[in-house]
């Protein structure tokens, strides 16, 4: 049974899939769905093998077509390899200086196309929309769910992103505890009442240095202590604490970014796996407030190196500004 226990040294969570034990040789890898030879391979996500995966959640089915059938465009369904248990009640257990919860949350992946091979730059913006609205409705369900006190959006594409499959899809964790990711946010809302994200924006404009793009609802930047090379925030500009708030036309410009970002980072960048991480509020329980809700764009040119390990610290060999100056040339030249 999966068990969530408290690194006391830490002080984080870590989700333990207790009394299993994966043999070195079963550890997923990623399956492209592609032979050595370029042919497509079997692939539990293509359109005709439903059967393969667990029962949709829900789907996005144009004409009607039935249930866990072909005839889709976007599918939702349960991650078959979540060690996050949908059913339970969730238990707190000590045991002398340790403590956990039992494995309670939900895993679900949104497989983003029927076609293999398609990705998320490629997909018509009408695609995209779709993929958020469906975003934005897992999450406003989820959220309704009391056991659940964080949600996780995010995708991984590519071999180094930690994607399983080659088929283009991003996944929603409801997690019974909030991660500690974000510490600062709260200790700056402690201290000056104010939202940190927002003055983010505010100091970020008036330089400008780091700025890749603005629109009318988003600001992307690449932020001030860049853990990753490249790496790249969305900002809404409006202040909302959960992505669940975001509206028709917040979601329409926000498509078009995904599109051409992507495109922009793909072509620079010469086809990185990447990382795309939705942050928001903690829900269910009580915060202090000063969350607002954002997208990290993580293209994954390094991998994890024992000194990230080691100290927590990361090293990134290109400096924010510049990586901000090359995206913004860049994201001009498409216009
Ligand atoms: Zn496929
Ligand atoms: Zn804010």
């Amino acid at each position: 049974m999966a068990e969530i226990r408290w690194d006391i040294i830490k002080n984080n969570w870590v989700g333990i899939a207790a009394g299993k034990a994966l043999k070195p040789n079963e550890f997923p890898i990623n399956k492209r769905g592609i032979d050595t030879n370029g042919n497509h391979v079997f692939c539990p996500f293509c359109e005709g093998y439903e059967s393969y995966t667990p029962p949709e959640i829900m789907a996005i089915r144009p004409n009607n077509s039935e249930t866990d059938k072909s005839g889709w465009s976007i599918r939702v369904i349960p991650n078959k390899f979540s060690i996050f248990n949908p059913e339970e009640s969730l238990e707190k257990e000590k045991s002398g200086i340790y403590c956990s919860y039992n494995g309670v949350g939900r895993q679900e992946v949104i497989i983003e196309t029927p076609i293999h091979g398609a990705e998320l730059h490629g997909y018509d913006i009408d695609r995209i929309v779709m993929i958020l609205n469906v975003l934005k409705q897992r999450y406003n369900v989820l959220s309704q769910d009391d056991r659940i006190k964080y949600i996780q959006m995010f995708k991984n594409q590519g071999v180094f992103s930690g994607a399983s499959q080659g088929h283009s899809h991003s996944q929603i964790m409801g997690l019974p505890f909030v991660p500690c990711e974000n510490p600062g946010v709260s200790e700056y809302y402690k201290k000056t009442g104010s939202c940190l994200m927002c003055e983010i924006i505010k100091q970020e404009k008036s330089r400008g240095e780091r700025i890749v793009y603005e629109t009318d609802y988003f600001l992307l930047l690449c932020p001030y202590a860049s853990r990753f090379p490249y790496e790249t925030w969305v900002i809404p500009r409006n202040h909302y604490e959960h992505f669940g708030a975001i509206s028709d036309a917040e979601i329409d410009d926000m498509a078009m970014i995904c599109k051409k970002f992507t495109g922009v980072m793909i072509d620079s960048l010469q086809n990185p796996a990447y990382n795309y991480i939705l942050n928001s509020a903690p829900v269910n329980m009580p915060y202090i407030s000063g969350f607002h809700w954002y997208l990290e764009i993580i293209p994954r040119m390094l991998v994890t190196a024992g000194v990230n390990i080691a100290t927590g610290i990361y090293t990134n060999p290109v400096a924010p500004e510049l990586s901000a100056q090359m995206y913004r040339q860049h994201m001009l030249n498409m216009e």
